[in-house]
């Protein structure tokens, strides 16, 4: 088997794989299912300080972009979509695809989005339904403020969908204090269960917004308000994946159980920008990184693929290239959830260093050996 150090899916514990294999009920049928199912929506809110409702949905994080775009969106809607990354772009698909119309406010894609900027644009046009924003966004190892962003466009009176798949439980949220409406997660970044499912919180504003639509919602299996009386009626709108909500309530426990994942994310994430920035390398992003992942800028004289080869091929260690504008362009190495130890983290950066050495790209000293040194210094 590969270590696996992308950026998303993450290294799965033992005890989340074991509950995958539990012997299940029908969650159908059984409330004691539904129960279960309630009881971790709690711990989910619980855990992100959100007073709104949550729903763990089937489908990849995908599912709850496209559910939060799919169920508040109406025809003609205009929607800002906040631009500095390639998930960030993306929703403009999403809107599009439900009608909507989508106004992009784009910026530099080495830069967090800038608040004054922002609210200089919205003084001018503030006329959104919603706004959709990406907290970590992944292919460049972005981090954008979430916590000053959403309660700006609050303030004009604008929705906001957050995109937290690769951050949350590796960044802090809060999603009450940063005023955000829709939060989407997924299983299989920092919470390290395998991929499979979406998280979503919502707020009670974004709930009544979407209860108060004047047209239906253009789909089914996207369409949040199918769950809105799951726990009164205790039916689902299609059977649960009872397996992968087993793993998911022992990746939770997990979390849960470890009060210093946040610092341990933050100082496995500054000793590997540290490292990739004394060898000489760009990180990429000019400002706040996010702590789940860092990005290397590929050094001329070599490729990503033969770099990822290198890794795969003689120390059975995955990496992540990057895709859409960056693609070719950068490099990455995901410490999320179980991968975000000090150990892997540095096995990762040894072969690196080998890799780069079989290329000919000469660094100007170790990735290991300046890890090693930051890491102590922390
Ligand atoms: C991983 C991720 C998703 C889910 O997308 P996949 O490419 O299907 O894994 C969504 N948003 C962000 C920011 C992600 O990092």
């Amino acid at each position: 088997m590969y270590k696996i150090m992308t950026a998303g899916p993450s290294q799965v514990r033992e005890n989340v794989r074991v509950a995958r294999a539990l012997e299940t009920t029908n969650p159908d049928i059984d409330e004691t299912f539904v129960e279960y199912y309630k009881s971790l929506c709690d711990k989910l809110q619980t855990l992100l300080h959100s007073s709104g409702t949550a729903y763990i949905l089937d489908g990849e994080g995908i599912l709850g972009l496209e559910a939060a775009c799919a169920t508040l969106t109406e025809e003609g809607d205009r929607v800002l979509v906040l631009d500095n990354g390639v998930f960030g772009k993306g929703f403009a698909d999403f809107v599009s695809i439900y009608g909507g119309d989508p106004v992009l406010f784009s910026s530099d894609y080495r830069k967090p989005i800038d608040t004054d900027d922002l609210r200089e644009f919205l003084e001018k046009d503030s006329g959104f339904k919603y706004a959709t924003v990406v907290h970590c966004d992944t292919p460049s190892g972005m981090l954008n403020p979430i916590e000053k962003i959403c309660p700006l466009l609050a303030e004009y009176g604008i929705l906001t969908v957050v995109d937290a798949v690769a951050s949350m439980f590796g960044m802090p949220i809060n999603i009450d204090e940063s005023k955000i409406d829709i939060l989407c997660g997924g299983s299989q970044k920092a919470l390290s269960a395998p991929p499979g499912l979406s998280m979503l919180w919502i707020s009670d504003k974004a709930m009544d917004t979407m209860l108060s639509r004047k047209t239906p919602v253009a789909s089914f299996y996207a369409n949040l308000l199918t769950f809105r009386s799951y726990y009164e009626d205790k039916w689902f709108p299609y059977t649960m994946p009872i397996s992968d909500i087993n793993g998911l309530g022992v990746a939770i426990d997990n979390v849960i159980a470890d009060p210093g994942i946040m610092e341990r994310h933050a100082a496995v994430a500054k000793a590997t920008r540290n490292a990739v920035k004394k060898a000489g390398m760009s990180t990429y992003v000019e400002g706040t990184h996010s702590n789940t992942v860092t990005v290397i800028e590929v050094p001329e004289g070599t490729t990503d693929k033969a770099i990822l080869k290198h890794l795969k091929e003689k120390f059975g260690i995955m990496i992540s290239p990057s895709f859409d504008v960056f693609a070719g362009r950068l490099i990455r190495i995901g410490h999320m959830g179980e991968s975000a130890n000090p150990q892997d983290v540095r096995q990762t950066l040894a072969a690196l260093d080998d890799a780069f050495e079989t290329e000919g790209v000469s660094l100007k000293c170790s990735l290991a050996k300046a890890f090693d040194e930051e890491f102590r210094c922390l």
